[in-house]
């Protein structure tokens, strides 16, 4: 496969193939099983992926990289604003506290920051209406963006549980510009507005056209970035005495289980999922109606919710532990949110539901997608079942549906053929 052929629009990662020394970690990670090892070079089947950026975090060969936009765009617009998702504050230093990390993005050079955090009681609000109003969905679900990929490729029959309500980070920028526009008495396009993204997915919805954040179009920049940006200039920041609004209590948006708990403070039964594996296994439970009674379950790709994002550089637990420590601090008012709901004309937020999209079926017709199981079962029968890998594909099932459509052969798997030279027969 020609890696240049990549779609670097709306990807949110891109390889580079000279620095891939075919270690397989980032196969093996995958939860749609979109990479493959083939001549010793990573291979990404892009249908498949889901932007989740967990095989940039398990290269240790720097082959694998977001797409970020670079920082130096800003400098282009005459007003600028950062936006900002909860677990920002806490990925820095113990010194750089969460009003030093704001301070960091004035610096840079942006003219207003918009909080993720400011929407938390909103989306709490949001969620509750949202369950009941819908008794006959249950249970509701809301997660990160490469947690709705995920549903659309391998869960498309609960899409329908999905809270369709349009995320804080995508209302607070909206609500950003109109009031930059309002303040300086500019056109929209004047205003810059950036998400500093933790998660590679979050890029990948600002890139697409049809993504889940259109009102953070004019780029997405990686936190690493930022963190690499701020590194250094951690005496600047505490000299800095400007004054800044803070959010504490929305930090809880960070966790997974506070943003549950919130919900549940409000009467829902609620329960937080959080890391691939257990999302995949929890999707399938409900799937298969093996999870019942719960209204609303918040599901999230990273180790304990955002704090565990693809692109953040703190520890998760140690992330979390500093989220729990701020939230619990009284800090002034909350952010007001009556401005942003008059000019909503949404009240409810309400944003249009994801379609299904077939790329882990095997085939629309399920007669043939069952033959064409049985097929690749049979090929799969006549693998070894180590599910090592050492083919470049994940497990022996994908092989087999790689040989099945004729992108491998039984030659690939190593110790097929060493049992052939041995003349051991599998049946
Ligand atoms: S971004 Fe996620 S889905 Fe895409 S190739 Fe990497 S691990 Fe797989
Ligand atoms: S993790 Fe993937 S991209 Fe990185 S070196 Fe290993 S096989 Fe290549």
């Amino acid at each position: 496969m020609d890696i240049k052929a990549l779609n670097t629009e709306t990807l949110s990662i891109t390889i580079e193939r000279e620095h891939c020394t075919g270690c397989m970690r980032c196969v093996r990670i995958c939860p749609t099983e979109a990479l493959r090892v083939r001549n010793n070079v990573v291979q990404l089947n892009e249908d498949r992926c889901i932007n989740c950026g967990r095989c940039i975090e398990a290269c240790t060969e720097d082959a694998i990289h977001e797409n970020t936009t670079s920082v130096s765009v800003i400098y282009g617009y005459p007003y600028t604003v950062a936006v900002i998702p909860a677990s920002y504050p806490v990925q820095f230093p113990e010194a750089i506290d969460y009003a030093a990390s704001k301070k960091a993005l004035y610096q840079i050079g942006f003219d207003y920051i918009a909080e993720e955090a400011m929407l938390a009681d909103l989306k709490t609000s949001l969620i509750v209406d949202y369950v009941q109003n819908n008794p006959d969905i249950r249970p509701v679900i809301s997660g990160n963006p490469a947690v709705l990929r995920l549903m659309q490729a391998r869960f498309p029959s609960l899409l329908r549980n999905i809270a369709n309500i349009d995320h804080p980070l995508n209302i607070i920028g909206g609500h950003y510009r109109d009031l930059v526009c309002r303040e300086k008495g500019c056109p929209p396009e004047d205003v810059g507005v950036f998400l500093i993204a933790s998660c590679a997915s979050q890029i990948s919805e600002v890139r697409r056209p049809d993504g889940l954040y259109p009102n953070l179009r004019d780029g997405a920049i990686s936190f690493r970035e930022i963190y690499r940006a701020v590194r250094g200039r951690t005496e600047d920041l505490l000299a800095d005495r400007r004054e800044v609004d803070l959010y504490p209590a929305g930090l809880s948006l960070a966790l997974a289980d506070l943003e549950a708990e919130k919900a549940g403070e409000k009467g829902l039964k609620t329960l937080a999922v959080t890391g691939v594996g257990n999302v995949l296994d929890v999707l399938s439970r409900i799937e298969n109606q093996q999870l019942e009674g719960y209204d609303y379950i918040v599901l999230h790709c990273g180790i304990n919710g955002q704090v565990g994002d693809s692109l953040n550089v703190e520890n998760p637990c140690i992330a979390g532990g500093k989220v729990r420590n701020l939230v619990r601090k009284e800090c002034g008012p909350g952010f007001d949110t009556e401005d942003l709901l008059r000019r909503s004309g949404n009240p409810g937020f309400a944003i249009k539901p994801l379609q299904p999209k077939q790329v882990m079926q095997l085939d629309g017709n399920i007669a043939k997608a069952l033959e064409k199981i049985r097929k690749i079962q049979e090929i799969r029968n006549r693998l070894p079942g180590l599910d090592c890998a050492a083919c470049g594909a994940p497990n022996c099932f994908a092989l087999a549906e790689d040989i099945f459509f004729g992108k491998a052969e039984l030659k690939d798997c190593v110790i097929h053929v060493k049992h052939l030279y041995d003349g051991v027969q599998r049946h």
